[in-house]
């Protein structure tokens, strides 16, 4: 909602806010502040806050360090917790580079071009993620890699400090104005998940960073660790971070609907999955930038691994939900919570905008479990399969036009040049599995 000057006051003035939070997102995804007494606002809002952004991960270099915050409007909220009986409220803001002009590297800025590109082209975009994570017992401020508790999927578990912890997090993010679809117990032990209402997809990355904030907030405030690792067990499920994606005219009918067509699916839904099939392989690194995400997309546990759509099935990287009319959308089922949200968000929507440019004819859908194809199945069906490990999909992040594009040069320079540091640490690594396996050899 936006909320103009005078309200921003009243505002301060209601809730009694002795300081304010302002957030932005580096290239990793990771949340960032710096807090202002409330009375500093003023000069905040006219001439944006000034810090030093060579000291935040993939922006400024040394010689042009001086960056600006500018705090946007439509998203003051109060945080839900106090600090010493204090209150404070938390405003995400945009990064310029001086106050007149956004830097061209901060990731809310490329999600804002693709949104622009989809309104140019007559569409208003929505995205709606599902946050999967795990709440683990926690020691000497890190996690214990155990379960807190057997549950499974919508488990009502009895007397269970996890399901109280999802609850309050529903109650805090209604507080903040996020509204909370469904929180349930997933699949796996100790996992769960926190859905919410689908939103214009820069409000919804918001969504992602403001969720993962007050889970993990929550969790340490009840001596326990949050994680959003995307595979934190071997053998067990792991975490996604699904997102439905549909496309509105401008005069607000959902573009993905045709009542005409026997499936309901408009010709414009079929060409955004041809182009998220077709650019597929090339986002991964942004839809799953760390080593762990790879141990994630492998058969056998409800996450993609093969490039194909269906109507029903869970093994394919984009399902259609059987909603139909307003509510009809897809679900792209690769990303995980490890990802930045808004530079995944844009590399999403690119990738199925670019379809509907060039009219990319998406295969036939597949219903069938695919974990259970024969590789010369698949072959005969032409499905191709995700990156295999971080490197392979930074192969193929870097030869993509699309990927340049729509993180800029330089998004693009610097989060290849980060992963590569990251694969070559991981790769050189010598890890417990390997000495338990070799070690009398
Ligand atoms: N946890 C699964 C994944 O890694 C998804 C389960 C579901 O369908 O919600 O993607
Ligand atoms: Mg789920
Ligand atoms: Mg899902």
């Amino acid at each position: 909602m936006e909320m103009s000057k005078e309200k921003l006051y009243e505002f301060i003035e209601k809730n009694k806010v002795g300081f304010i939070r302002l957030q932005f997102t580096d290239i990793n995804g990771t949340m960032k502040n710096v807090e202002i007494p409330a009375d500093e606002i003023d000069s905040a809002l006219s001439s944006g806050i000034m810090f030093d952004g060579s000291s935040v991960e993939g922006f400024a270099r040394l010689h042009e360090s001086d960056m600006y915050l500018k705090p946007d409007l439509r998203t003051v909220a109060m945080l839900p917790w106090t600090f010493d009986g204090r209150r404070s409220a938390r405003i995400i803001c945009d990064v310029y580079n001086n106050p007149e002009t956004p830097f061209e590297g901060d990731p809310r800025y490329r999600l804002r071009l693709v949104e622009e590109k989809a309104r140019k082209m007559g569409f208003i975009p929505y995205a709606g993620p599902e946050v999967e994570f795990f709440i683990l017992p926690r020691a000497n401020g890190r996690p214990v890699f155990e379960f807190l508790d057997n549950g499974s999927y919508f488990d009502l578990l009895p007397v269970d400090i996890a399901e109280d912890i999802r609850t309050e997090v529903s109650v805090h993010l209604e507080e903040m104005g996020i509204d909370v679809e469904t929180t349930h117990h997933e699949v796996a032990p100790s996992q769960h998940e926190v859905d919410f209402r689908y939103a214009e997809p820069i409000v919804a990355a918001d969504n992602v960073q403001t969720v993962k904030l007050v889970i993990k907030t929550l969790a340490i405030r009840n001596n326990l660790y949050a994680t959003f690792m995307p595979k934190p067990f071997f053998g067990v499920n792991g975490s996604g971070m699904h997102v439905h994606m549909s496309l509105f005219t401008l005069d607000g009918k959902n573009a993905f609907y045709d009542e005409t067509a026997p499936d309901g699916i408009s010709q414009t839904m079929k060409y955004f999955i041809g182009g998220l099939i077709a650019h597929a392989r090339e986002i991964t690194a942004v839809t799953n930038p760390t080593v762990n995400s790879y141990k994630r997309l492998v058969p056998g546990y409800e996450a993609p691994v093969n490039i194909a759509w269906s109507k029903g099935n869970r093994t394919a990287l984009i399902r259609i939900p059987k909603a139909r009319g307003k509510a009809t959308r897809l679900e792209y089922r690769a990303p995980d919570p490890s990802c930045n949200p808004y530079l995944a968000f844009a590399v999403i929507l690119a990738a199925g905008l670019n379809g509907i440019e060039n009219k990319i004819e998406a295969p036939m859908a597949v219903e069938e479990n695919i974990y259970k194809m024969t590789e010369a199945e698949k072959q005969k069906r032409g499905i191709n399969k995700l990156p295999a490990n971080l490197k392979e999909a930074l192969i193929e992040a870097e030869k993509s036009k699309l990927v340049r594009e729509v993180l800029g040069e330089h998004v693009w320079e610097k989060f290849l040049t980060l992963k590569e540091r990251e694969w070559w640490e991981y790769s050189t690594n010598v890890s417990e599995w390997e000495r338990k396996r070799y070690e009398n050899i």
